[in-house]
């Protein structure tokens, strides 16, 4: 499935949230028209008959005219002959979701952030964690697909709160996740809170180490992780001036899950798909482990076979038992 993002950077935001800097994120005007918008970058993109428009950006439901633009965007997107239309926003503006239901929504994505109230408060969110639950059971309710956006090494942040994070995350069975780790933008609240020495990010070991238990979680609920770590491309990655952006993110943080598996097992060899090899075993230096083909992920060690899956389920019932 291919997305034709449209950005709205920052457009129906009645606060401005300590971490976020759309502009600097990403670099884009507003649209004029979002049938010229449109077209454009279904040209740009190569769109297709599989391709969903993503408006992305901003709090798309709180614009004064979501409506209309929603409503174009939608006969737009028919004449065109795409899927479907997929729309970011605040969990605390979801009100019409019959409009959205009726006019071409497929996809939800939800800036929740964070589950736990005092880090939601310490970002400046300005809404609630029960906005996300009832946000994310209305849509669904619906029958559009929904996905939550949460972010990890926030002010007020820990490894624990993440990790409660995700659990509370999984509970409400999203069709699809995205996490990144908090990256200080210029001309934010958090650009301030660093140099004045009160707000400091986590390392790329760090937001990789929790990320991948928090992606363990998502896994073992069999829930869809659609991206790890936040694109930067030439441009944007200027306005980055500190936080854990690494442009592999998503690679290492699966590398960190299939290192914890062979460490926690003490395999002495392990099996599994060809195509996996290398993040199973290439960035682990995990050395004295071998790597054989094999159609399922598994490890041999002194007791004999552990199979990944039921690893991680133990692994994540163990994370349970960690936040308590
Ligand atoms: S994070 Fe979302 S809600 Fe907050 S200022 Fe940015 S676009 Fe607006």
């Amino acid at each position: 499935m291919k997305i034709i993002p449209i950005f709205f950077p920052n457009f129906g935001c009645e606060y401005r949230c300590a971490f976020c800097n759309e502009w600097m994120a990403t670099m884009k005007k507003s649209p004029i028209s979002i049938r010229e918008e449109i077209t454009k970058a279904y040209a740009f993109y190569h769109g297709d008959e599989n391709s969903e428009v993503g408006l992305y950006g901003g709090t798309f439901t709180a614009i004064k005219n979501w409506k209309e633009i929603l409503k174009e965007a939608n006969s737009v997107v028919r004449e065109m002959g795409m899927k479907g239309i997929r729309i970011s926003t605040r969990p605390d503006e979801i009100e019409d979701v019959d409009f959205l239901a009726d006019n071409g929504v497929s996809l939800v994505e939800i800036g929740a952030q964070s589950m736990v109230q005092r880090v939601l408060d310490a970002a400046g969110r300005n809404h609630t964690v029960e906005d996300v639950r009832h946000a994310v059971e209305r849509i669904k309710k619906k029958k559009i697909k929904v996905s939550v956006h949460l972010m990890t090494g926030l002010p007020l942040d820990s490894k624990k709160a993440d990790i409660f994070s995700a659990f509370e995350v999984a509970k409400l069975s999203p069709d699809g996740v995205r996490i990144h780790p908090t990256l200080i933008l210029k001309e934010t609240q958090l650009e301030k809170m660093y140099l004045n020495g009160t707000y400091r990010p986590q390392s790329v070991e760090e937001a990789v180490d929790v990320v991948s238990d928090m992606v363990s979680i998502f896994k073992n609920d069999k829930i869809q992780i659609e991206r790890t770590g936040m694109y930067q491309d030439t441009e944007t990655i200027k306005n980055v001036i500190a936080g854990p952006y690494h442009p592999a993110f998503g690679e290492l943080v699966i590398s960190s899950i299939y290192e914890k598996f062979l460490k926690e097992t003490r395999a002495i060899k392990v099996y599994g798909p060809q195509y996996l090899r290398s993040q199973i075993i290439g960035r682990n230096h995990i050395k004295y482990v071998s790597f054989e083909v094999d159609d399922e992920i598994w490890v041999a060690n002194a007791g004999g076979k552990v199979c990944f899956d039921s690893w991680l389920s133990e692994y994540v019932s163990h994370l349970k038992e960690l936040i308590g």
